[in-house]
């Protein structure tokens, strides 16, 4: 896990090369709808506008994409086939701000319960998914490297704890696991935490599905289990509209950032060849 300065630093240099090239970049304005015709997509509409596509490159939610802004008659999966992949892990990620430094953190920390393969069953066997009764968690502290991520003398909290997709998030369920968190984490470095709060900020499943159309609100896409590697991962051409392509963490190579770079290298070399 790196700090969030090194990832603004990769996408700003990605728009600005963009930029270069001439490229136009439209923000706060999502796509609602796709447009086909003949088999060609024509047009991309989003809350305020409406555009003329030659080619349309979708680097969204590729579920949302197929079931959200296509007809159904062009989608190259089923809702059912959907339904039916195995989705990556959520996650309740708490942002806190503290008037102190805690010197009993590290920058980065595991904290894994002593019987911590059932907390793993909760997130990857479906037939158990639940928030966990005694989850394990990471803790990052990226102020103790990054004197820009806190004012001086205070930290700041980046806790993680992986959920299984599609629970139930509700305000006051994330509030008391938030708090479930809190108890174990203060318990653990023998500190209390919560008097010195000054920024909380909980982001979980719903907002993974709210603000990024997450298909179950899974915060990494599909998983990679065998069936869904490689050649099995939905495929970067739409097979049902001509112009149409996919890239992002549903694609191959797959999760992470590195590799949905590269997922949009193979795209665009698709591209390239189909077009010349
Ligand atoms: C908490 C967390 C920590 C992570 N840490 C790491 C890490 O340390 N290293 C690493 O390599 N990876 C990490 N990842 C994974 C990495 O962030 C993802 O694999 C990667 O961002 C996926 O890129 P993407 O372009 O496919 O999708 P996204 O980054 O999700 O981009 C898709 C974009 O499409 C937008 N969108 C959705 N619907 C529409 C619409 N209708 N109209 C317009 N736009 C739309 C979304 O808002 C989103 O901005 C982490 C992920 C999470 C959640």
């Amino acid at each position: 896990m790196v700090s969030r300065g090194w990832y603004e630093k990769v996408a700003d240099s990605i728009y600005r090369l963009a930029m270069s090239y001439g490229v136009k970049f439209h923000f706060e304005e999502p796509v609602v709808k796709i447009e086909v015709e003949n088999k060609k997509a024509t047009k991309v509409i989003t809350n305020k506008n409406s555009y003329n596509a030659d080619l349309v490159i979708v680097n969204a939610d590729y579920a949302h994409a197929e079931l959200d802004l296509l007809d159904r008659e062009y989608n190259t999966y089923s809702e059912q086939y959907w339904n039916k992949r195995v989705m990556a892990p959520s996650a309740l990620v708490a942002y806190v701000g503290v008037d102190k430094k805690f010197d009993e953190l590290a920058h980065h920390t595991l904290f894994l319960d002593k019987d911590w393969s059932k907390g793993f069953d909760t997130l990857f066997d479906p037939k158990k998914a639940a928030w966990p009764e005694n989850p394990s968690y990471y803790v990052n502290v990226p102020s103790k490297t990054d004197t820009t991520a806190a004012p001086k003398g205070n930290d700041t909290l980046f806790i993680l704890v992986p959920l299984a997709p599609g629970l139930k998030d509700t305000p006051e369920m994330r509030e008391q696991f938030y708090n479930k968190i809190m108890d174990n984490l203060e318990k653990t470095i023998g500190q209390n935490i919560r008097p010195h709060i000054v920024v909380k900020k909980i982001f979980a499943l719903t907002d993974f599905k709210e603000r990024y159309n997450a298909y179950k609100g899974t915060a990494l896409g599909l998983s990679h289990t065998m069936m869904q590697t490689a050649l099995f991962r939905p495929s970067h051409k739409s097979k049902k509209v001509k112009n149409l392509y996919y890239s992002g963490h549903y694609t191959h190579p797959g999760i992470g950032v590195p590799m949905t770079l590269i997922s949009s290298q193979i795209v665009a070399e698709e591209i390239l060849k189909e077009y010349k």
